[in-house]
């Protein structure tokens, strides 16, 4: 069956193809190539849907959005929805998690909890409409470390890891992240969904 994936990100491409092939090899994900969706909406579940809805309605096929960031505690859930322009519009993700590790300076480990969420919409040619979402919880490091993953990875260290050698995103390799992400844990809600498609 073809799903068409609904992102112009093409790490998210390439890291839900690596999901989907594990978790069903019998979906064909397409990449969506129609006109971009301005994400107006104020939720991850609203960016998400959006996208989804221009998919499946330029293509015809039942259409997966994802729609994701990261949400600081302290910051009281922002950057959230504004993750990929949070040092401004030019989409610098650089500056993005430069300008959040300098907000977050004076700011010691037991207040720098954070969590990326992944909300993804899936929406039918018939117009049926899902959202599921994941969570992965974790802490702001005060440096980045690692060169793995994109955006703030670096800079983000997730919960249960072996105390002393703790790891950020950036330093987990691929299939780490892939089993782990809040990615991964929204698409493993997804996947009864596709099936009942
Ligand atoms: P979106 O493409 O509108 O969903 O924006 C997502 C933004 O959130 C990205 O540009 C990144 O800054 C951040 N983000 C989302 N998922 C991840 C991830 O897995 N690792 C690091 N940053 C992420």
């Amino acid at each position: 069956m073809k799903v068409v994936l609904a992102t112009h990100n093409p790490h998210k491409v390439e890291e839900f193809q690596q999901i989907v092939s594990v978790a069903r090899p019998d979906l064909e994900i397409v990449a969506y190539d129609g006109p971009e969706q301005i994400e107006d909406g104020v939720t991850f579940t609203d960016n998400a849907l959006l996208k989804a809805r221009t998919a499946a309605a330029h293509t015809g096929l039942p259409a997966v959005a994802d729609d994701s960031g990261i949400c600081v505690d302290v910051l009281g859930g922002s950057p959230g929805v504004f993750s990929a322009y949070w040092a401004g519009q030019r989409k610098d993700p650089v500056a993005n998690l430069e300008l959040l590790l300098d907000q977050l300076r004076d700011i010691a480990d037991p207040h720098r909890t954070a969590h990326f969420t992944s909300a993804i919409a899936l929406v039918a040619p018939d117009g049926a409409e899902h959202v599921v979402i994941g969570e992965w919880p974790g802490r702001l490091a005060h440096a980045p470390s690692g060169d793995g993953g994109f955006g703030y990875d670096p800079i983000f260290i997730p919960d249960g890891q072996p105390a002393g050698a703790e790891r950020t995103v950036g330093q987990l390799t691929e299939e780490e992240k892939q089993t782990q992400s809040h990615r991964a844990r929204a698409f493993a809600q997804l996947v009864p969904l596709l099936e009942a498609l």
